[in-house]
């Protein structure tokens, strides 16, 4: 898809691509790229099943 006019930088004609990190546009003048799938710096991370209250085992 284009996007015509639509760059911040130079206000070029830019088109919406996608790979594996998600959608992005580029612009076809300047090459600015802008991501639009914004993604947590930090991935979320699941609960542990396990790591609460987990037998411990005794040293004897
Ligand atoms: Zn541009």
């Amino acid at each position: 898809m284009l996007y015509l006019k639509s760059c911040k930088k130079c206000g070029g004609d830019m088109y919406q691509e996608k790979d594996t990190y998600g959608h992005f546009r580029q612009c076809l003048q300047c090459g600015l790229v802008q991501d639009l799938d914004m993604k947590p710096a930090v991935p979320i991370q699941k609960p542990a099943a396990k790591a609460v209250g987990a037998p411990k085992i005794a040293v004897a």
